[in-house]
């Protein structure tokens, strides 16, 4: 049997159209007059910075705490309801937070939501905070302090994301990724997504990242890619999204082939399917019918999924026992 792993997906891309107008005339916003379905949708491939415009769409949409317990609920309920087993959200609560909600407080929010999700539909999720590369230090450790307080209560891991082509540099997070790793937390990183491989390395190095996120660009060393695969570091692979921003060209021109004949484990997961239009579910499918992956193919990425995923061991163990 499949079981559908979700470790790659961040909160902001998952904003059910519905809440958004829902929501809107609590925070004030005036309705977009395409509607808020294609106000967050993208139309096009683009450039990860075009991108990640889209998604900031939905950002007016954190500010209030009861919003984030909301948006983090129906996401979970969502992921259920197209056959996930888990999943891993992502989100960058600095981005959020303000006077009157501070880190704390979204996090607090975001982790109820998981847990009320998680109670109705039986599945597992968790949190994976996420630092942002235009932040400074300062700021990203206080994520990171907010996420080891949140550690067991929600938050599983830590992660780093952004605009990679204008912000490569990844020593200035060194500080918030020591504080997530003592605190337990796994780690991911986004890296060699827009920038070269060596951002890969990198961010194992100096980060102490066992996941990378899209690290489409790793195939293109040779060195860093074997690099990866004595290292055992998990690529999260999330084939649609990479058109969009632009990693890649066509779905054709993915690395996955290139991953998988090095001997890189992969995990798969669907980034932001509201700008896409491509869930997990979808996501799987492109793996079949664009990649020409078979069954112990998948076998093999649900193996690795469940044993990269940040989890508490009876989840794992949960997951392991759905296992073909
Ligand atoms: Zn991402």
């Amino acid at each position: 049997m499949s079981v559908l792993i979700n470790l790659h997906s961040h909160l902001e891309g998952r904003v059910r159209p519905s809440t958004a107008a829902d929501l809107a005339p609590a925070l004030g916003l005036v309705d977009p007059p395409e509607g808020w379905a294609a106000a967050i949708a993208l139309d096009a491939p683009g450039t990860l910075t075009q991108y990640l415009v889209r998604v900031a769409a939905t950002y007016p949409f954190f500010r209030s705490a009861e919003a984030v317990r909301r948006i983090a609920r129906e996401a979970v309920i969502d992921a259920a309801a197209s056959g996930q087993s888990h999943l891993e959200l992502r989100f960058g609560p600095a981005t959020h937070a303000d006077d009157a909600n501070g880190i704390d407080e979204i996090v607090r929010a975001a982790c109820e939501g998981l847990r009320d999700a998680t109670a109705i539909t039986g599945i597992s999720a968790g949190i994976v905070l996420a630092a942002l590369r235009h932040h400074d230090p300062e700021t990203n450790e206080l994520v990171a302090d907010a996420a080891a307080r949140a550690a067991g209560s929600g938050v599983v891991g830590f992660d780093l994301a952004g605009d990679e082509l204008l912000y490569p540099a990844l020593e200035p997070h060194t500080g918030s990724f020591a504080i997530a790793r003592a605190a337990g937390l796994g780690i991911t990183c986004h890296a060699a997504e827009a920038g070269p491989a060596s951002a890969a390395r990198q961010a194992v190095e100096l980060l102490g990242a066992t996941r990378i996120g899209h690290g489409a660009h790793i195939v293109d060393d040779p060195d860093v890619l074997a690099w990866c695969a004595d290292h055992g570091v998990v690529v999260e692979i999330c084939p649609t999204s990479n058109v969009f921003t632009g990693a890649i060209a066509r779905l054709d021109q993915h690395p996955e082939a290139a991953f998988r004949a090095a001997g890189v484990p992969l995990v798969l997961g669907d980034d932001n399917p509201m700008q896409t239009g491509s869930d997990l579910a979808t996501e799987r499918t492109v793996l079949q019918r664009a990649f020409g992956w078979q069954d112990d193919d998948l076998a093999a990425l649900d193996r690795v999924s469940v044993a990269a995923a940040f989890l508490e061991p009876a989840d794992r163990e949960r997951l392991h026992s759905m296992l073909s």
